[in-house]
């Protein structure tokens, strides 16, 4: 009997110990992810597959930037209209907040890696979800609104340990099998130029000739290097239309493609705290998410993800619930109202927000009509009926509610691998 309970004491006093152990690891771990870099350490599963996956990018683009486009608009941005939606944790390995390099690593790779790299961490290059797509088959397309050297197009196709290496990116670029290549050049790309055309691939300097291409060419790749000031923000030659002529050469062929498409400039807008210039860039960077979701839509078998690489500015847009009361105190903003808090970037969440479409053909009944276009009646004097397929249906929040609401930013790798490259 004694036995016994001197047993249970000591099993008891093990216990205490083995639990002890484990909430000082627990602290310790929670204590070293929090102050470093948040990751959950779980990927997110997704049992979602498409043939194809757009990946958005809004440099800089923070919950409260996109506060401030839903008050300039005077509605919801088109991402948030999207059914699931969450945060993502952004922090690199460089202690503070991340840079571009780090962040679009993360995205493109799944590795957390240190500021000023691209897709290259202690010395080896990290595969990208790009070179994977290539390597399986898929097509590639990178856009963006700034030079295409820059780090984040930069991240998906090269690999360098430090982001400013200008030269060895761009060569990397001109070397790489990507499909579709649109953005800015640069003195450095344009010395290089006459190594770009070549017998699979067109070079175009104009959004002219970008959009006669892509339609008429029976090259299988294009780079499009524009000079800078080309793209704007409203108009004709727009990031969308660069996306448009995207979509319509990376679809030309059946393989399914991953498209990377950056929304620059909004981050160098909150840089100098230039508000207008920022709410240009956020609703021309918004109206290529509406273009993407309704080339979406239409073809159907696509996700299309939206997302932010850090957060810049310390953007506090004050809550007004009078809609007008905040669209007037919006349109007055100069920077003595200090909504901009820094000019640097912060280590704040961003969003993520996915649209889906699967491949399921969604038929309607409409009236059969003849060559003339005349409608076609049966005997008893009624409209002969025929189903046309009118677009695909839409993935509900349920099928990708499997994604927890706070994910780091490697997970959007992970997700997108799973997503296009696993069958
Ligand atoms: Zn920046």
């Amino acid at each position: 009997m004694a036995r016994r309970v001197d047993n249970k004491k000591q099993n008891r006093n093990l216990w205490i110990i083995v639990a002890a152990v484990l909430c000082v690891t627990l602290i310790a771990a929670a204590v070293l992810f929090g102050i470093n870099y948040a990751d959950s350490g779980v990927d997110p599963v997704s049992e979602f597959r498409a043939k194809n996956v757009i990946l958005l990018i809004g440099d800089g683009m923070g919950f409260d930037h996109i506060k401030a486009g839903n008050i300039s608009t005077g509605s919801r941005l088109q991402m948030e209209r999207f059914a699931v939606s969450g945060e993502v944790m952004t922090r690199s390995l460089t202690p503070g907040a991340t840079d571009s390099a780090a962040a679009a690593t993360a995205m493109a790779t799944g590795v957390k890696t240190y500021n000023g790299r691209i897709a290259y961490k202690d010395g080896k290059n990290l595969e990208t979800i790009a070179e994977m797509a290539m390597a399986q088959g898929k097509k590639v397309g990178i856009v963006a609104t700034k030079t295409v050297t820059d780090a984040t197009p930069a991240a998906f196709l090269t690999h360098a340990s430090d982001r400013n290496d200008t030269e060895s990116i761009a060569s990397q670029l001109i070397a790489s099998d990507v499909d579709v290549l649109f953005g800015l050049g640069n003195e450095t790309l344009y010395a290089m130029a006459d190594k770009i055309a070549t017998d699979e691939r067109d070079y175009c300097t104009s959004f002219q000739s970008i959009a006669d291409t892509v339609l008429t060419s029976g090259k299988d790749k294009i780079f499009g290097l524009l000079e800078d000031g080309a793209i704007q923000n409203f108009g004709a030659n727009t990031l969308a239309q660069l996306t448009r002529n995207a979509l319509t050469k990376l679809s030309a062929s059946d393989e399914g493609f991953f498209l990377m498409v950056e929304g620059s400039k909004i981050d160098s807008a909150s840089h100098d705290n230039d508000m207008q210039a920022m709410l240009n860039e956020l609703i021309s960077f918004n109206a290529t998410i509406s273009a993407c979701k309704e080339w979406a839509s239409a073809n159907g078998d696509t996700v299309v993800i939206v997302t932010a690489d850090h957060e810049t500015g310390g953007l506090k847009v004050p809550s007004i619930n009078d809609a007008s009361e905040a669209y007037d105190a919006l349109l007055d903003y100069d920077n003595s109202d200090k909504w901009f808090t820094k000019t640097r970037h912060t280590a704040a969440n961003v969003g993520y927000y996915i649209y889906a479409v699967s491949d399921r053909e969604i038929y309607n009944s409409v009236e059969a009509v003849n060559d003339k276009g005349e409608i076609i009646y049966d005997q008893n004097g009624d409209p002969v009926m025929v189903d046309v397929v009118t677009g695909y249906s839409e993935i509900d929040y349920n099928v990708l509610m499997d994604i927890p609401e706070e994910i780091d930013n490697t997970d959007i790798f992970e997700l997108i691998k799973q997503w296009l490259l696993t069958q």
